[in-house]
This record gives C-alpha cells, sequence and structure tokens, in this order.
C-alpha cells in the first residue's frame, strides 16, 4: 500500500525506536533517527543492523535489502537537522510526562504546520500530552509493540482533540510498514494492557488459590484457547516488577478491582522473582 508519507523523524533511538525506524526504512521510507547524542544513535543503528543480518541468515530477507534499508537511515543528535521538512514525527523518548511535554514543545516550534505528532507511549494519556501543543488535533499516540519489527499490532490511540484526518493518516502509515493498527480511544491501558493484565492477575489468583499449576494454567489458554503463549509466561518475559507497575497503575485509574495486585505477585516482586530477568518468576529460567 502507498505510504501517506515518504519521510519519518524518530525521537529516541532505545529498544523502541531503534525498532520503529528499521521497519519505517524496510518499508521505503526516509527515516531519520535521533537520540540526545550521537553514541546513542550508533548504538540504536548496531541494533537495527544486528535484527538485519539476523533475518539475511535466516533467508527472510536478502542481503541488497539489508543495504538498502540501512541506506535510507540517517541519524541525528540535532533537533533542527531531524525535524527539517518532516511530515511526520514518532516519538519514543522514555516514559515521562515532563520528557514527551518538553520535547514537543521544541518539536512544534521547528515543524510546519501539517506535521503529525505521534506518541510511542505505553500508558500516558494521549490527551494530557497534547494539552501544552497549539495544535492537539495533529497529536496522536502510536503505540508499537517490542521487538518492533516481528510484533504487528499498532494501537492508534485518540487523545479528546485528535482529528479524523490525524487518525486516518496514522492508520494509513502503520498499514504502509506492514503492521496491523487498530483505534483505540485515549484510556488508561489502552486496549491491549487492559485486557493482558486482567488475564495475568486472574493466572495469579489462580495460581495463589492451588487451582492449578502455572505449566497447567499456560497450557488452559494456548491449547483451549489458541494463545501463543500462557499469561505466566508472558507475566515471566515482560517482568512481575512492570506488570505490577501496571496493575497498580490501572487499579488507582479505573477503580476496578480485576486490576488489584494479587498478593503473591507483591511477595514475589519483594523476594526479586521478577521473571526471566532474574531467573526465577512462575517458571526458572537459565541465565543466558
Ligand atoms: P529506552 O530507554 O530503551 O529508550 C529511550 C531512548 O530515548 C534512549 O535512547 C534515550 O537516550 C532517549 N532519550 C532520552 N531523552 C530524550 C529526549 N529528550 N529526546 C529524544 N530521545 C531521548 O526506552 P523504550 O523502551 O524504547 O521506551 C520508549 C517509549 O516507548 C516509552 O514511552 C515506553 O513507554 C514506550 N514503549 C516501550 C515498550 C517496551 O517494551 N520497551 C513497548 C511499547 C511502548
Amino acid at each position: 500500500m502507498t505510504a501517506p508519507f515518504e519521510r519519518v523523524s524518530i525521537l529516541g533511538a532505545g529498544t523502541m525506536g531503534h525498532g520503529i525506524a528499521h521497519v519505517c526504512a524496510a518499508a521505503g521510507i526516509q527515516t531519520v533517527l535521533y537520540d540526545i547524542d550521537l553514541a546513542t544513535v550508533e548504538a540504536g543503528l548496531d541494533r537495527i543492523r544486528a535484527d538485519l543480518d539476523k533475518g539475511v541468515s535466516l533467508e527472510k530477507l536478502t542481503a541488497e535489502e539489508r543495504d538498502r534499508t540501512l541506506g535510507r537511515i540517517r541519524l541525528s543528535s540535532e533537533l533542527a537537522y531531524t525535524l527539517q521538512d518532516t511530515p511526520l514525527v514518532i516519538e519514543a523518548a522514555p516514559e515521562s510526562v515532563e520528557t514527551k511535554l518538553n520535547l514537543f514543545r521544541l518539536v512544534e516550534q521547528r515543524v510546519g504546520e501539517d506535521t503529525i505528532f505521534a506518541t510511542n507511549t505505553s500508558s500516558l494519556s494521549i490527551s494530557r500530552l497534547a494539552s501544552d501543543l497549539g495544535s492537539p488535533e495533529r497529536f496522536v499516540g502510536m503505540h508499537f509493540f517490542n521487538p518492533v519489527h516481528i510484533m504487528k499490532l499498532v494501537e492508534v490511540v485518540t487523545g479528546d482533540q485528535t482529528s479524523e484526518e490525524t487518525t486516518r493518516l496514522a492508520v494509513e502509515f502503520a498499514r504502509s510498514i506492514g503492521k496491523e493498527p487498530i483505534v483505540v480511544k485515549d484510556s488508561p491501558g489502552f486496549a491491549s494492557s487492559r485486557l493482558g493484565i486482567v488475564l495475568g492477575l486472574e493466572a495469579i489468583r489462580m495460581v495463589e488459590a492451588g487451582v492449578a499449576s502455572p505449566t497447567d494454567i499456560d497450557k488452559a489458554m494456548m491449547l483451549g484457547y489458541r494463545h501463543p503463549m500462557g499469561p505466566l509466561k508472558l507475566t515471566d518475559l515482560v517482568g512481575l516488577d512492570i506488570r505490577l507497575d501496571i496493575a497498580e497503575y490501572l487499579h488507582r485509574t479505573l477503580e476496578s478491582e480485576a486490576f488489584r495486585p494479587p498478593n503473591l505477585l507483591k511477595r514475589m516482586v519483594a523476594e526479586g522473582k521478577l521473571g526471566k530477568k532474574t531467573g526465577e518468576g512462575f517458571y526458572r529460567w537459565d541465565k543466558e
């Protein structure tokens, strides 16, 4: 499908930013990848190169395609250069309201009247992040998933003032880079975290009550509901501490008992059993 934009500027070259730059460039879009210093952007490019090399070794793409993708990425640690004539900005800076508000204030001063502003926030309110802008109708959430070059979903999150045209362009752009967009109204946990967390928390309550073992609970969802992975293994991969933070946030903001963090989850986090990253969660993991 034809891309609505031929160029894009990605702010932040970390876990998400490098992945977003990768998929944009692979789809033929001229991509500027920005971070606070050149060493960090270069580290982002190294990660893209490593992911592409892996793709070549698995014969998912050719060496020529890898080189063409890399050739479409320019690196920058200067905001003015990054934003020159850009029609679309996708921000993937740290998850802090202040950082994102400051960054978008600077961005708005440096772009044209038609530029679309997108944020990859996983939890912050889109309406709040747009509240300082002169043109909040051009602001939208584009929530990608990690690892970006593999995960198909993009949640297009609309704030109170996001215009229909901005939403349409974000949806079209996501499709043009090979993603499957869904449109979600700005609300805590958007669609994916809100549903996914409920399943994960209920699975933990079932372990707590001795209903079944973690392996059997995961099997119930995989074999009975065709989930590619059970909710407890997924919790181990994401990190129990991260899931606890999200559960506490959703419990507070949505005021629903469905999100009350189970005692078992709190205890495991206090004991340092955070899942794969610490070697133990609901499963034992060999240290890599
Ligand atoms: P990260 O820490 O890996 O990367 C953030 C990058 O932003 C770093 O390279 C940092 O140097 C850079 N940065 C710091 N200040 C900046 C500024 N003022 N301008 C531009 N760049 C700046 O973080 P991440 O995991 O890539 O997360 C980025 C965003 O994506 C967050 O909002 C996060 O909630 C969201 N997100 C993360 C995931 C995930 O699984 N990691 C998934 C979906 C969404």
